[in-house]
C-alpha cells in the first residue's frame, strides 16, 4: 500500500512527500499510435526487458485500452553508489480507481501488481444564479461536467434550454463524488436530485430506482420526467447564450420560420428527439442544408437542420434512440452561422416545439409510490442538511411535490 501511495504521489506530481521523485525518476506520455513497449524503449529500457515488462501485465491490464497522453512513469535506482541507475518501478494509472505497479523482482524479470485506490464517495450540493449561461453558471458552482450533463439530459424533457432559461434563473443539484487518499475530487458519482428554478416557477426531480425497474428521475409527485419528445434536441452545455429570444422572430417560432433555432458551436452533438425511423438524412437544396427529418409517430414527425455532418449509421430506415446522436451542428445550406434548427411536424405541418405539451410517462402508484416518497424524503433530508448555495440562499423549495 505504502508504494501505491508514493506512487500515487508520484503519478499525481505532488512533491513534498516522504518518497519525493528523484531527479532519476522520469515521466513518459504515450504517443499517438505508440504502444507501451515502444514506450519502454523510448525510455531507453533494453528491448528483452520491454517485452517481459508488457508481458508481466497479460490478464491484469489490457494495454491496447491505455489512452494518448497516458503518464507513465519510472523510477530509477542503482544497485550501488557507484554504479549507473537502472530501471526498477514502472507505474501508471489505467482508470482514475487503480495504479499499475510493475517492478523488477531480479535481472530481467518483472511482476505487476493491481494497486487499488481508495476512493471516498461523499454527498454534495452545488448551485448557483444563472447570469451568463447555465454552462458558465455550474463551472462557478464547482459543479462536475458529467453531473451538468445529466442535469441537463434530465430537464430536456420539459426545458428549451434556449429560451426557457433566463439570467437570475437558479439551480440547486445534489449529487455524488468521489475523493482519493489525498483529498481530490477525482470524479462524479451520480446525479441524485436537483432543482432548477425558470422564472420564478421550480422544477424539482428526484433519482429513483424502482425494483427491477432502471434508474430514473421523477417529479416530487413521482411522476416520470420521460416525456416522448425532447425540448433540447441537442448537447445543452454547449449552448452559446441567447436570453430573452421567445418572441425573436428568428430564433423563437414563428409561422415564417417553421422551427426553433438552437446557438451552438460547429460540431455540437445533436439528439433524436425521440424514439423512431429517420424518413431523410441528406442535403436539401432549399436552404435547409444537411437535414435529417424522424418520423415518431403517425402523428409527429422532427427535423434537423443546416447540419454539418450526419451521425454514424443515419441513413433513412434507421431505427434511432431518444438522444441518440444523429448529427452535428454546422452552417449548411442558407444560414448565417453554426446552429440547429429545429421544427416539429404534427400531421404535416410545423407546430411550435416551444408550446408543444407531451403528455408525461409513467406515473408511480401504490407500493412504487411509497418506495418513492420514502426515497424522495431521504434525499431532501440529505440535501436540507448540507449548506445552500449562496447565491440561492434567498430561494426556498416551496414543497417538495411542487414542478
Ligand atoms: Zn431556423
Amino acid at each position: 500500500m505504502l508504494r501505491g501511495m508514493a506512487l500515487a504521489v508520484l503519478m499525481m506530481g505532488t512533491a513534498g512527500a516522504a518518497e519525493a521523485p528523484s531527479s532519476d525518476d522520469q515521466r513518459f506520455s504515450l504517443r499517438r499510435g505508440e504502444t507501451l513497449v515502444q514506450v519502454l524503449l523510448r525510455a531507453g529500457l533494453p528491448a528483452g526487458e520491454a517485452h517481459e515488462i508488457a508481458a508481466s501485465l497479460r490478464g491484469l491490464v489490457d494495454v491496447r485500452d491505455l489512452k494518448i497522453g497516458q503518464d507513465i512513469l519510472i523510477e530509477r535506482r542503482s544497485a550501488a553508489p557507484d554504479q549507473p541507475a537502472t530501471p526498477h518501478r514502472i507505474g501508471f494509472r489505467p482508470a482514475i480507481d487503480r495504479d499499475v505497479v510493475i517492478e523488477r523482482v531480479a535481472a530481467g524479470a518483472w511482476a505487476a501488481n493491481v494497486v487499488p485506490r481508495k476512493l471516498t464517495r461523499e454527498i454534495a450540493r452545488g448551485g448557483g444564479t444563472i447570469t451568463q449561461s447555465l454552462a458558465r453558471a455550474a463551472e462557478q458552482a464547482g459543479l462536475p461536467n458529467d453531473i451538468l450533463i445529466e442535469l441537463i439530459r434530465q430537464f430536456s424533457f420539459d426545458v428549451d434550454f434556449q429560451r426557457d432559461v433566463q439570467p437570475g434563473d437558479r439551480f440547486d443539484v445534489l449529487y455524488e463524488r468521489d475523493r482519493d487518499e489525498e483529498g481530490d475530487i477525482v470524479r462524479a458519482g451520480r446525479l441524485l436530485a436537483a432543482e432548477l428554478t425558470l422564472s420564478g416557477k421550480a422544477l424539482l426531480l428526484f433519482r429513483f430506482e424502482a425494483p427491477n425497474q432502471p434508474p430514473e428521475f421523477f417529479t416530487g409527485a413521482g411522476a416520470s420526467v420521460r416525456k416522448a419528445l425532447l425540448k433540447t434536441p441537442i448537447d445543452g452545455a454547449r449552448l452559446t447564450s441567447s436570453f430573452g429570444m421567445r418572441n425573436h422572430p428568428i430564433l423563437g417560432f414563428s409561422r415564417m420560420h417553421s422551427g426553433v433555432d438552437f446557438g451552438a458551436p460547429a460540431g455540437t452533438r445533436i439528439h433524436a428527439a425521440g424514439d423512431g425511423v429517420v424518413e431523410r438524412a441528406g442535403f436539401e437544396a432549399s436552404g435547409y442544408g444537411n437535414v435529417v427529418r424522424i418520423r415518431h409517430t403517425p402523428e409527429f414527425t422532427t427535423l434537423y437542420a443546416h447540419m454539418q455532418q450526419f451521425g454514424l449509421g443515419i441513413r433513412p430506415g434507421t431505427r434511432v434512440r431518444q438522444g441518440q446522436v444523429i448529427g452535428f451542428v454546422g452552417s449548411t445550406g442558407m444560414s448565417t452561422g453554426p446552429h440547429l434548427h429545429y421544427e416539429v411536424h404534427q400531421r404535416g405541418k410545423p407546430i411550435n416545439p416551444t408550446a408543444l405539451r407531451m403528455p408525461t410517462g409513467r406515473t408511480l402508484t401504490g407500493p412504487e409510490l411509497r418506495q418513492f416518497e420514502a426515497e424522495r424524503a431521504r434525499l431532501l433530508r440529505q440535501w436540507d442538511a448540507l449548506p445552500p448555495p449562496q447565491s440561492v440562499l434567498v430561494a426556498t423549495r416551496p414543497d417538495d411535490t411542487s414542478r
